[in-house]
């Protein structure tokens, strides 16, 4: 698919240099590996890096090979999910290896190279579903668990393969893998990890979606859905620098986000696919938040130089006023 596996200029490379540190990998070094959370952005400098699902197991499969001036990583590292492959190095060579947080202020202030980066992002997003990389899911076709979670899946844009008891004969032997009965059922493999009919939010709790916590007790801005309106509005409330809570019940991007191509929005005009344009959505509401906290912390340096240059001593910045949090919560629950 177009634009998933760009190359990086010299400029471009030499930029991240800046925020990151080189280093030498060896044969068979892995990078990050599945279920790991906020690893770093890596660049392929020299050798070549794999990227393997279910690396040491009988299913194990390579889903791309990586060489000189290509980036790593996919969605999962700018939306905080948990990785759902392994990178490891094919031969020895060296790869630069920049925190992720480094990279998020790098695409707020260089767009070209934030747009590269997100967009081949989301097109390996669609590969990874498109593959069935990712979570597991097994059930019966006949129960509204199953659905229910095959459900959360898909509204979520997470990469999931489906194991039907009643078709699949894999569905049995992982089953037996894991000593679980059929009607224990429905489980979710996600990585390592064994769920036994989680609710929602304990399966977005397991893969690093931000699911319900400890309640705000005060905010400027509180959206409820987070469909385009409830995601308009958030951009437009943290770009204000209003302390911004978006809850949504099931998923981001609402009805807009189920729809396979959307042709009448505006400033699209070959149509988006409503699950790229929930994701950008987010995406830029997080965006907008960092680029606002940046700005207030430039205000404050720059209040703090003046104030030195007059023999006044600098202040402490305060915490920046722009913050964002997107949750999954119904706010119907008690
Ligand atoms: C298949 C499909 C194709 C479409 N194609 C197009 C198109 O091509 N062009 C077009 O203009 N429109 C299209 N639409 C319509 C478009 O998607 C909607 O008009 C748009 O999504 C409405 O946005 P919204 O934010 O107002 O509400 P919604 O998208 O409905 O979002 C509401 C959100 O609120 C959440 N929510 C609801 N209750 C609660 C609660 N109690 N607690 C927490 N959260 C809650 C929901 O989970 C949901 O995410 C399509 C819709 C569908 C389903």
């Amino acid at each position: 698919m177009q634009g998933a596996y760009p190359r990086l200029s010299d400029a471009q490379v030499a930029a991240l240099t800046a925020l990151g540190e080189r280093r030498a990998a060896q044969p068979e070094e892995v990078l990050f590996r599945e279920g790991q959370r906020n690893g770093d952005f890596f660049v392929v400098l020299t050798g070549n890096v794999a990227v393997v699902e279910a690396r040491g197991t009988p299913e194990e499969r390579t889903i791309a090979v990586h060489g000189r001036h290509r980036f790593l990583g996919e969605l999962s590292l700018l939306t905080g999910e948990a990785s759902y492959f392994t990178a490891v190095a094919v031969d020895a060579g060296e790869v630069l290896a920049v925190p992720v947080e480094r990279l998020r202020e790098l695409v707020v202030r260089d767009p070209g190279l934030g747009d590269l980066i997100l967009r081949a992002y989301l097109v390996r997003r669609s590969i990874l579903i498109g593959l069935g990389v990712g979570l597991r899911i097994v059930g019966s076709r006949y129960s509204p668990d199953a659905r229910r979670l095959r459900d959360f899946a898909a509204r979520n844009r997470l990469p999931y393969r489906w194991l039907d008891l009643e078709a699949d004969p894999g569905a049995e032997t992982l089953l037996q893998h894991f000593g679980v009965a059929p009607e224990d059922t429905p489980i979710v493999i996600a990585a390592d990890r064994l769920l036994r009919n989680p609710s929602n939010a304990e399966l977005a709790a397991a893969i690093g979606l931000p699911a319900p916590g400890a309640p705000h007790t005060s905010c400027d801005l509180l959206v409820v859905g987070s469909g385009p309106a409830g995601l308009s509005a958030a951009v437009y409330g943290a770009s204000e620098g209003m302390q911004t809570v978006v809850l949504d019940s099931t998923a981001t991007g609402g009805q807009a986000a189920t729809s396979s191509r959307i042709e009448n929005y505006l400033g699209f005009p070959s149509g988006i696919s409503g699950a790229e344009l929930a994701d950008r959505a987010v995406i830029q509401a997080r965006k907008r938040r960092q680029h606002r906290a940046g700005q207030d912390l430039q205000t404050h340096r720059r209040r703090d130089e003046g104030r030195a240059q007059r023999g006044m001593g600098a202040h402490v910045p305060p915490l920046p006023a722009a913050d964002l949090a997107i949750r999954l919560e119904d706010v119907r629950r008690p």
